[in-house]
């Protein structure tokens, strides 16, 4: 593959431009300066969220909704254990970088209650979709580390990150089953649809 040269055409041959300052420690390599990042990204994203399921927790109609949350809460709360785990063998102290995206979908799941009816199925279909973007993100992350960790040759540390991926993937597919189950079909019940009005006024119009 050929990469890319910079503005001066010449290629950063030493991957160690910039500070030269290390604090006694080792100089981060920028893919590993990436993985770290990384890693507070997500650490962030975790503690996030662990203020968030509750919310969607209590928010939720169905009770297998609320039980699909409660158990993700306590396996959230392990997906940061391990983390500390890993930022304890790279030598790093844990520590989360704000994390916009995260944010963001957490900001549109609070919408979503703020939105619908309480007690209302449409609300758990739109809590499910709104749980799975949350999935989406962290599967995305998770999937990434764990490549780079075996890239770097942190064999063990690519084991830890991948139960956790294993875990949003299950979630997500859970989340999936439910929303199929009944809650969707039950979502539609709860009110016909403006086009299909439109089209009725437009019948008894044309009659
Ligand atoms: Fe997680
Ligand atoms: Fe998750």
């Amino acid at each position: 593959m050929r990469q890319k040269t910079n503005q001066n055409g010449s290629k950063n041959v030493s991957g160690r431009a910039g500070s030269s300052k290390n604090n006694g420690k080792a100089q981060e390599s920028p893919l590993e300066k990436f993985f770290v990042d990384q890693l507070k990204d997500i650490y962030y994203a975790e503690q996030q969220l662990l203020k968030a399921i509750p919310k969607m927790r209590e928010a939720a109609t169905t009770e297998e909704l609320e039980d699909a949350f409660e158990n993700h809460l306590q396996q959230t709360e392990r997906h940061v254990k391990r983390l500390e785990k890993v930022f304890k063998m790279i030598q790093q102290e844990p520590e989360g970088e704000k994390c916009e995206a995260m944010d963001g979908l957490v900001r549109e799941a609070q919408t979503i209650i703020s939105e619908t009816e309480e007690d209302t199925m449409t609300r758990d279909a739109a809590l499910i979709i709104a749980a799975q973007k949350v999935e989406h993100y962290e599967i995305a992350t998770y999937g990434g580390l764990v490549q780079l960790a075996l890239t770097m040759g942190l064999d063990r540390a690519a084991d830890i990150l991948e139960k956790t991926l294993v875990e949003e993937e299950d979630t997500d597919q859970q989340l999936t089953f439910i929303a199929e189950g009944y809650i969707n079909v039950e979502a539609e019940n709860e009110g016909g649809y403006s086009w299909e009005k439109q089209q009725q006024t437009e019948q008894n119009v044309n009659a």
